[in-house]
């Protein structure tokens, strides 16, 4: 079992043990709002759109800058990566240094930020990245 509770994982996407066997959860994978707005049935204010990946403001800024960067594909957390994911990962990375730079915030800094599981203070159950930056971030975090 991963960090989170079987409970979050299978309200949030298919569970880790039924993986690559045909199991689809399409209850929570159609319920998951990542996964709608990656399908444009949830409305985003979305800064960068390529075929796997998308990226769109977040709905409650932490900062001047807060940007959600996601794979399409619906998985859970980083902790349910599989081996296969590292290329669609490295991607990810990448595209959050380019909207950085995009934005402006390569100079000053900023930070890049996953949530994992409960004590992570994950709250979507949609693996993403955090981009914030415009202002000084303190460390450690709360
Ligand atoms: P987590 O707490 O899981 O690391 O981050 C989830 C983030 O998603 C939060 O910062 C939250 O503000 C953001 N969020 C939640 N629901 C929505 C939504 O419907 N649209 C957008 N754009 N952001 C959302
Ligand atoms: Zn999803």
């Amino acid at each position: 079992m991963s960090l989170l509770g079987r409970a979050q994982v299978e309200a949030w996407g298919q569970p880790k043990h039924l993986k690559g066997r045909g199991y689809v959860n399409n209850i929570s994978l159609q319920a998951c709002i990542f996964c709608k707005i990656a399908r444009g049935e949830l409305p985003a204010t979305v800064v960068h759109d390529e075929a796997d990946l998308l990226a769109f403001r977040d709905l409650s800024p932490q900062s001047p800058h807060h940007t959600l960067l996601i794979p399409r594909k619906h998985i859970a957390s980083l902790d349910d990566l599989d081996e296969d994911d590292g290329d669609l990962m490295g991607r990810l990375m990448l595209a959050a240094r380019d909207l950085a730079r995009r934005q402006g915030l390569a100079e000053a800094g900023y930070r890049l930020v996953a949530n994992v599981g409960a004590d992570g203070g994950q709250s979507v159950g949609h693996l993403h990245l955090h981009l914030l930056g415009g202002r000084p971030l303190s460390w450690p975090p709360g």
